[in-house]
């Protein structure tokens, strides 16, 4: 890290009933730095007597009706105003999140910074736009069909996003009127907290957004397993995906959503409009954020025809995406997030060698910086479906090549996936490409282009890649249940 530089104040404490907290145990857990492996500060290491606090603070608010008996209109200005304190402290807020995470600094003040404030600021210009219903019945009785916040929403989110992850919670979730308590990941806890402190400056009432920070088992399980949270939304592996919708039927049947990994396939054919552009998307995506996005698109599926071209341009791209300094504003590849990412990364790379993949490049760990956790930009060819390096998310900068013949053959190997969250399909045959789109098993499919992302559309998977949908108004479904309110009507006539 350079000497020069001035890291911002972090406040490692809960953040509870709108005040900084230290855990009830007063146990702590270092924050490591994945740039240089320095201790940033100490987190409080919240657990069970933490969660139910912030649970109860959570549950006050809702039930005298602090936020959620504001005006759609009062809401609407103070989420608009969190979303402007976001984006006037994007400076403090994307360092921090490099410093935590290990993203370029370059990306967390123009993706993240600016994608969160977005989000937030967005569902609060939704709130008096969305209107209830009223159902075609007689004229003997009047059906309202209107929208209720559920109450308290547990949120738990993962590293590799932490402020828009949290965000596309968050913002419906508050949106909506319901109060929220926030455990961000272990790994990148400290965004979420500054976060929970703009909110409160913004306008929102204390106790509506808590945050406790801690790890899974410890704090997240109490907040999954809790009596008295409403709805538990969850972004992270499928592995514990699986355990948070059991910890939601084991005690209140509160209702799980879950959005988790993914092993995205980007099929190529012969045909593809643009060479040029498939490969720059194709190399970009697996790399952006060091590969750690549940939408990389880790499966690379070239037709036979055109592969070799392909790999040639493909492999000119790799020396611009060398890991350096993500404190650099130059940098286009930071750190992973920590040593245990690094080590898993490299392991996935000695199983692609172990199983017969042929490594094109990289595949090594690197020091740009003494003491963070690199990894070479790496991309393996020769790979089957069947290998684990198809088969399993990996999580880092490792691009998986296969190749196939025609489209049933793609289509096939690209839905035999337990995952279904993005794909993509370049060709210039509007045929080909709608009948590939349409038999693609994923919530998302790219035609011609991988990078178009906005908050209006809705963002998650199908199969094991996760339940219900973040993003868009269909996020609001989510967070609020449906009512139906009869009223009887006598004719005055
Ligand atoms: P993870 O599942 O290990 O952890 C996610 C969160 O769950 C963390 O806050 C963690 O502390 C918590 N947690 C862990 N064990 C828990 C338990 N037993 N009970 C309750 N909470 C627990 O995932 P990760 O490594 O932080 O994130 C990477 C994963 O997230 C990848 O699989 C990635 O694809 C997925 N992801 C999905 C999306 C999406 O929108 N589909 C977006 C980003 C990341």
């Amino acid at each position: 890290m350079t000497a020069t530089l001035t890291l911002p104040t972090f406040d490692g404490r809960a953040f509870i009933n709108g005040q900084r907290v230290a855990a009830r145990s007063g146990a702590v857990f270092d924050c490591i730095s994945p740039v240089d492996g320095r201790v940033l500060t100490q987190v409080a290491r919240g657990a069970e007597a933490d969660i139910d606090a912030a649970v109860q603070a959570a549950r006050t608010a809702f039930e005298d009706r602090r936020w959620a008996g504001k005006a759609p209109a009062v809401r609407k200005r103070i989420l608009i105003k969190f979303a402007e304190l976001v984006q006037a402290h994007g400076d403090e807020l994307a360092l921090t999140e490099t410093l935590d995470m290990g993203k370029p600094v370059k990306y967390a003040k123009g993706v993240d910074v600016n994608s969160t404030a977005n989000c937030i600021r967005w569902y609060g210009e939704a709130v008096d736009k969305v209107y209830d219903e009223i159902a075609p019945t007689p004229d003997t009785a009047l059906a309202l069909i209107t929208r209720e916040p559920v109450g308290v929403v547990g949120v738990i989110v993962p590293w590799n996003y932490p402020m828009i992850m949290a965000a596309w919670k968050i913002a419906p979730a508050l949106a909506a009127g319901n109060s929220v308590v926030l455990k961000p990941s272990e790994k990148s806890p400290l965004t979420a907290l500054k976060l929970a402190e703009l909110a409160l400056e913004a306008g929102i009432p204390p106790g509506v957004f808590n945050v406790v920070p801690g790890f899974g088992p410890e704090a997240g399980s109490p907040l999954a397993l809790h009596m008295d949270v409403d709805c538990i939304a969850f972004t992270g592996s499928t592995r514990v995906g699986k355990q948070i919708h059991v910890m939601a039927g084991q005690s209140n049947l509160k209702r799980a959503w879950t959005e988790l990994g993914g092993k995205s396939p980007n099929i190529v054919f012969a045909d593809c409009p643009d060479l040029d552009r498939a490969v720059d998307a194709a190399v970009g995506s697996i790399f952006f954020n060091q590969g750690e996005s549940c939408n990389a698109p880790s499966r690379l599926f070239v037709e036979a025809s055109i592969k070799e071209a392909f790999l040639e341009k493909a492999l000119a791209m790799v020396p611009n995406y060398q890991p350096a300094n993500p404190l650099d504003k130059n940098t286009v590849m930071g750190a992973l997030v920590d040593t245990t990412q690094l080590n898993t990364v490299m392991r996935y790379i000695e199983s692609g060698k172990a199983e017969g993949a042929q490594l094109l490049a990289g595949g090594e760990a690197v020091h740009p910086v003494a003491g963070g956790c690199y990894v070479q930009p790496t991309i393996f060819d020769g790979v089957h479906n069947t290998m684990t390096i198809a088969r399993e998310e990996i999580f880092g900068p490792v691009l998986s090549v296969l190749s196939f013949t025609d489209a049933a053959d793609v289509v096939k190997q690209a839905n035999s996936s337990i995952y279904g969250l993005q794909a993509a399909v370049w060709t210039r045959d509007i045929n080909k490409a709608h009948g590939v789109a349409r038999a693609l098993r994923a919530g998302t499919v790219h035609v011609n282009q991988y990078d178009e992302d906005d908050i209006t559309v809705p963002f998650g998977g199908f199969k094991q890649s996760g339940v219900g949908r973040d993003k868009s108004l269909h996020a609001f479904d989510k967070y609020t249940e449906t009512k139906t309110t009869w009223i009887r009507l006598d004719s005055p006539l």
